[in-house]
């Protein structure tokens, strides 16, 4: 049997899986985030026991994904202890020697939805995960979209409603989409845990405004298929109509896709996004 393998390396747990040509997933575990003379010999020790033909790797930003630079494999600067500047691919590679495909968990997911969730038959989209942090993936003719480095869409800056008067959650910027919309940013504003807030809490508009200007701002500059939600804070459901409504307004008639409820949708495969596109991209190193 051919066995597919998949590392998300996220900022509170990694979780590494092995699955059939097919994507069936035979075996799968977690591990608490922590230090990398931790996490390197938990990581070759799983997949020393199935022995994949190849690897996808989702991990947490930034990281360095141009082949020809200096930086590529590596996750760049970063707070957290350990990993900064660590040279994540080239470790994994020497350790365990396949075909290893590198990129962001938010890319990877991407993928994922794209090949198996709601982006299925399309050729275009944009997935956004609205979680701990902010970050969204673009697929474009089925592959993952990437510049001089990869995207960091959860940065782009956005309107502050004049209500609005949050110091802010990014360390960077004061008014990031990231800063003012993220999961943390709203349990810091609001004084609650996202998920405990009252469906018809304010907060909710105030996101779903905050959400529809990244719409408009994607739609307008990569044109989309569909716009695609995942991540905890998407969980409330009583933001899609929020958001649609918002963009609707923001866009004032002009390209407006219809009709929104299919064109701004919620995501399809929950926390299996991320592995998923991790095996597909695998897979995709192996048929190539
Ligand atoms: P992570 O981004 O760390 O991988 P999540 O996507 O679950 O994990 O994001 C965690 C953030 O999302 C936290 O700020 C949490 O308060 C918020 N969150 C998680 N679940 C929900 C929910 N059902 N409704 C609203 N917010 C949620
Ligand atoms: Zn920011």
């Amino acid at each position: 049997m051919i066995k597919l393998g998949s590392i998300e390396a996220g900022g509170t747990k990694f979780i590494c899986s092995v699955s059939d040509e097919n994507l069936h997933v035979i075996a799968k575990t977690r591990f608490s985030t922590s230090s990398p003379d931790v996490m390197m010999p938990l990581i070759y020790q799983f997949f020393q026991e199935y022995q994949p033909r190849a690897i996808g790797i989702g991990c947490f930003g930034p990281i360095g994904i141009d082949p020809y630079s200096e930086n590529y494999g590596k996750i760049l600067a970063t707070p957290k202890k350990g990993w900064d500047n660590y040279p994540f691919l080239e470790h994994i590679k020497k350790h365990i020697n396949v075909p290893v495909f590198w990129t962001t968990d938010v890319n990877a997911a991407a993928y994922g939805e794209f090949w198996l969730g709601a982006g299925q038959g399309l050729h275009n989209i944009i997935y956004w995960t609205v979680g701990t942090g902010i970050g969204a993936g673009a697929i474009y003719n089925g592959q993952v979209l990437t510049g001089l480095s990869h995207s960091e869409m959860g940065h782009i800056l956005v309107t502050r409603s004049q209500y609005d008067h949050f110091e802010g959650n990014c360390l960077y910027h004061y008014d990031c989409l990231e800063s003012l919309a993220s999961g943390p940013a709203i349990e810091r504003r609001a004084g609650e845990k996202a998920e405990k807030l009252p469906k018809n809490s304010n907060q909710w508009d105030l996101e779903a405004y905050y959400l529809a200007q990244a719409c408009v701002d994607v739609a307008m500059i990569l044109s989309p298929e569909k716009i695609i939600f995942g991540g905890g804070v998407s969980n409330q459901e009583q933001l899609f109509p929020k958001i649609r409504y918002e963009y609707k307004k923001m866009i004032g008639g002009y390209l407006e896709p219809s009709p929104l409820e299919k064109f701004i949708v919620h995501a399809q495969l929950g926390n299996d996004a991320g592995t998923m596109g991790c095996l597909l991209l695998a897979k995709k190193l192996i048929e190539n």
